[in-house]
């Protein structure tokens, strides 16, 4: 209580402000109302100075509803004749007071025309009343009322009275009102009325921040979204989107938040009393629930969901941390078919992994502090050095070592590969040519670049590998390109025509991971392809496998009357470089023939090397 509402209960209680005030406000009527901060503590204030102001039974206000077809009550003080939420029509006490909008005296409300309310007041006891219009910017909204236990209670300063408090409250209440509105429609999702991205993130990081929160965290997505709007146009996704949205907010309990973050994504924090394996359960039961089938108009749809769980496993878990690992436990649910999946200690690392990458690869390419490591290829039966294969490595200071196709996933996911692609090269041809300088056995040797699918489909890429080997004084055939046979070079793409014209510019290609896409025979034909790299899974597999045995061996074959170079990879025993060298094949790589190694350590092998002697020639 404040010092002036104290100082105020000391006077005579019964004194009737009425008539000796009238619109004079006390100071500290002013000052408590200009610290409301919302709607209800301005009518709370209210509520605790009009008995002082207005000597008067019972108070009320009330407001017009959004859609103007009438009033929703407010108590302000005295007991319910008209409880908080009333609606009551336009034709009543406060819709007369608006219409007139001046103040309306109903000296008797057993004879008034007020069908709905007055006989209410009348049972509890009260038998006049006031109205005056709240007013703001010249509009009017809705009307303060007070009522009495006498008949014909109210005089001219009365009226005036209350027509003053009207005024104030009138501007207060209208400012206070459209602020939370709009505070209301800043946090609410319009399409479902869950609380919209930014403010379940704001309310999740506000529980983290408080450094006690283990409350696990649900990602939902809806699988298949998109294929539904395609089908059935917006109008049935948005059905949808709302559907499962009051499905979810109908199964969570008070304590849950629950908010819709991207067209079919959301999040639900649990209550911190929940445990991991109650989430669990939880996440279990809302995928049971949201899959009951749903009928929008004559449609039936069979809504299917994955669901992401991960628990702030300390305090020092930050949102993007928790976010990150929901979102690849859901991906994880995704890709494996299962549903749900939950955050375990391997995904933590990829999502800690992920958010260093995600951070820091701009400022660790603009220092060139991403280096290449590089693995011998030789040729099988002599062992002699044939080139290498340039092989990604970031040492990541915080992380550790950064696996390069996480690297390349988060560059291509960030934007950043066309920057990554860039650099990549040029350090490549760079490196050659400092090997070059520094042994000169690498005259006659190559490096080999690795490409991803979406890297060589970049339109840039032709201009840039050439301007790379210009630099660095290469030639065409002194890096050749691995690409991943993945099935994705489609004809007539960008990625078809990086190709060819890298070709035609006397680049050497290859296939790599050959045997694992899909158009294993139909690339020989179509592109110009200068090698195979046949993939780790198949060589491993051969030498127990006679099925594999005759389709490398087949291969091989038809490589080699095709002129294509073979190459094996991932040897790594003497048996496998037996079986390879024994189908003809002609080159081969694996921890067998050398492990990937620094720029330094590769020219110091190549030192020690010359003319090279390599243990495995002997054993073979
Ligand atoms: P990849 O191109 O097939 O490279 C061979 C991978 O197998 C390398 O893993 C290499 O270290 C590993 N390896 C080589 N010999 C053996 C062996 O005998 N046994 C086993 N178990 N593994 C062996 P790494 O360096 O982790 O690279 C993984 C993949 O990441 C690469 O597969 C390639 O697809 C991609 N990658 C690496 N560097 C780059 C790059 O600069 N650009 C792009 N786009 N992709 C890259
Ligand atoms: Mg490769
Ligand atoms: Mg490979």
């Amino acid at each position: 209580m404040t010092q002036e509402i104290a100082d105020f209960n000391a006077m005579e209680d019964s004194k009737n402000l009425s008539e000796t005030e009238s619109i004079n406000m006390p100071l500290g009527l002013i000052r408590d109302w200009s610290d409301a901060q919302d709607f209800q503590s301005a009518l709370d204030v209210m509520a605790l100075w009009l008995p002082r102001l207005i000597q008067n039974d019972r108070a009320s206000v009330a407001i017009s509803t959004q859609d103007a077809t009438g009033f929703e009550v407010f108590k302000l003080k005295g007991s319910t004749a008209l409880p908080t939420g009333t609606i009551l029509p336009l034709d009543s006490i406060p819709g007369d007071a608006v219409k007139k909008r001046s103040v309306l005296n109903v000296p008797s409300l057993e004879d008034s025309a007020y069908q709905l309310e007055a006989p209410l007041l009348v049972q509890h006891g009260l038998r006049s009343c006031l109205s005056a219009p709240l007013v703001s910017g010249g509009e009017c909204y809705g009307s303060l009322n007070i009522a009495r236990r006498e008949l014909d209670a109210f005089d001219q300063s009365d009226e005036t009275l209350v027509k003053g408090l009207a005024e104030v409250l009138g501007a207060t209440l209208f400012a206070l009102r459209r602020f939370e509105t709009e505070r209301e429609f800043a946090i609410t999702d319009s399409l479902t009325g869950v609380a919209n991205r930014r403010h379940i993130m704001d309310l999740i990081g506000q529980r983290l921040h408080q450094g006690t929160c283990t409350a696990p965290l649900l990602f939902l997505d809806l699988d298949g979204f998109k294929l539904i709007n395609d089908a059935y146009g917006h109008h049935t996704g948005d059905q949808m989107l709302r559907e499962v949205s009051r499905r979810l907010v109908n199964e969570c309990e008070p304590d849950h938040l629950v908010g819709r973050i991207g067209g079919d994504e959301f999040l639900i924090l649990c209550d911190d009393a929940f445990s991991t394996e109650q989430a669990g359960e939880f996440a279990q039961h809302l995928i049971d629930v949201c899959t009951q089938p749903l009928a929008i108009g004559p449609i039936a749809i069979h809504p299917r969901v994955s669901i992401g769980l991960a628990t702030p496993s300390s305090d020092t878990t930050t949102l993007s941390e928790l976010l990150n690992q929901a979102d690849r436990a859901m991906y994880r649910a995704k890709r494996t078919d299962s549903s749900m999946f939950e955050a375990d200690e391997d995904l933590r690392r990829e999502a800690e992994l992920t958010f260093a990458i995600d951070r820091d690869l701009d400022r660790a390419l603009e220092e060139d502090s991403i280096e290449f490591h590089y693995q011998p290829v030789r040729f099988l039966g002599s062992n002699e050095l044939r080139g290498c294969e340039s092989l990604i490595r970031w040492f990541h200071p915080d992380v550790g070592l950064v696996p390069p196709p996480l690297l390349i996933e988060r560059a291509e996911a960030t934007g950043r590969i066309d920057a990554l692609t860039t650099w990549a090269i040029d350090r490549v041809a760079r490196d050659l040519s400092k090997a070059r300088e520094l042994a000169p056995t690498f005259n006659d040797k190559q490096f080999s670049f690795n490409l991803s699918p979406r890297q060589f489909g970049w339109g840039d890429y032709v201009a840039t590998h050439m301007s790379a080997l210009d630099r660095n004084g290469l030639r065409p055939s002194d890096i050749l390109i691995e690409v991943v046979e993945s099935g994705t070079i489609e004809v007539e793409t960008t990625a078809e025509s990086t190709i060819r014209s890298l070709a035609a510019q006397g680049v050497f290609i290859t296939l790599d991971d050959y045997g694992t896409g899909y158009n294993v025979i139909s690339y020989f034909s179509r592109f110009p392809i200068h090698g195979i790299k046949i993939d780790r899974s198949m060589i491993n597999s051969m030498v127990e496998n006679p099925t594999m045995r005759t389709i490398v061996k087949g291969l091989t074959q038809m490589a080699n009357e095709l002129d294509i170079m073979v190459l094996g990879e991932g040897i790594e025993t003497q048996a496998e470089y037996d079986e390879c060298a024994k189908f003809g094949i002609t080159l081969g790589q694996g921890y067998f023939l050398g492990r990937p190694m620094s720029l330094d350590a590769l020219v110091e092998l190549a030192h020690l090397e010359f003319p090279n002697q390599f243990p495995g020639a002997q054993a073979a």
